[in-house]
């Protein structure tokens, strides 16, 4: 009880100022796991809201990222993550509302206080996207990356503090969870999801204060996602379009009647949604209301640096 008036009073403070949230020590608790919406918009600019990307903290630590869509640079910032603390970072797929940020995030590295690992993981390529080590090589490879001048990222060398490493490419067709990364605090698997002709990957964070699972974009229709995602503390989809999207738009994401079956289906302590955009964000509540039919825990409509700390358990 204690910790859901606590993400009510944030979730008030977000709804008034995400400024007033840059002060605020919300998402670093020691003793808990929590998670902090960086950008809660998708990949319209015309709503105040950075696109996908969230930090989990750890016993008060940014312990890891997940995705770096447009926006999410600053609200890093914001929320006081530091890439000093960072162990993984995991990419959902290379729509830029997930990943257009990533080398300015990465920049900080020049200017960091101490020395610091991290993994980063994404999907396989396609015909049509990058692969996780392809996307890096073309961001920081020597002299053909975009941004060569950063190339000390592979190592750690040229003023660049940071070695990211290793660079994994989880295939999304995989039948079982690949375990991208562990170590004595936290264990993170990733998952294919279904988000058109897209490689998409979703992420399950477990720690001994219990278990993130984080969807991007998908349009629900794989089974095993129910599975991957049970037993979930905090469960987090977007919410990008109506129920009455057209096709296309419904071969990319899930409406909220599939997005209240599927949480109904797995049944997480707390429902957080994101990625807002168009008529999602126009009828806001109304969509609300329809995922709340079949799921009829706690949902939770993120806003930018809201934080959701572990429920108390049952
Ligand atoms: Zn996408």
């Amino acid at each position: 009880m204690k910790n859901l008036l606590r993400i009510a009073i944030v979730l008030g403070l977000t709804a008034a100022s995400a400024g007033a949230l840059a002060a605020e020590p919300v998402c670093r608790s020691s003793g808990t796991m929590g998670i902090q919406l960086l950008g809660s918009g998708g990949p319209i600019s015309d709503d105040a809201r950075a696109s996908s990307g969230e930090v989990v903290w750890i016993d008060g630590k940014s312990r890891l990222l997940i995705d770096a869509g447009g926006g999410t640079y600053l609200r890093f910032g914001q929320a006081g993550a530091r890439l000093e603390d960072l162990h993984f970072i995991g990419i959902s797929h290379f729509h830029t509302d997930h990943s257009a940020d990533l080398p300015a995030i990465l920049k900080g590295a020049y200017f960091m206080a101490s020395d610091n690992k991290v993994a980063l993981a994404g999907p396989d390529g396609s015909d049509a996207f990058p692969s996780m080590s392809s996307f890096f090589k073309d961001m920081f490879g020597s002299k053909s990356g975009a941004f060569a001048y950063l190339e000390g990222l592979h190592d750690g060398s040229d003023g660049l503090r940071l070695t990211v490493s290793p660079v994994i490419d989880v295939d999304n067709h995989a039948e079982k969870p690949s375990l991208v990364y562990k170590d004595a605090e936290v264990t993170v698997y990733a998952y294919g999801i279904p988000h058109g002709d897209v490689p998409t990957l979703a992420f399950r964070i477990e720690s001994k204060y219990g278990t993130i699972v984080i969807s991007a974009d998908q349009n629900g229709t794989r089974k095993g996602f129910v599975d991957f995602a049970k037993g979930a503390d905090i469960l987090v989809m977007p919410a990008a379009i109506d129920d009455d999207a057209d096709a296309g738009s419904k071969y990319l994401h899930a409406p909220p009647t599939v997005v209240g079956k599927l949480a109904a289906a797995i049944d997480p302590k707390m429902l957080v949604l994101n990625h807002f955009m168009g008529k999602s964000l126009k009828d806001k509540d109304g969509n609300v209301k329809i995922i709340q039919q079949y799921y009829h825990g706690p949902v939770y409509e993120g806003r930018d640096l809201s934080c959701f700390e572990m429920p108390a358990r049952k």
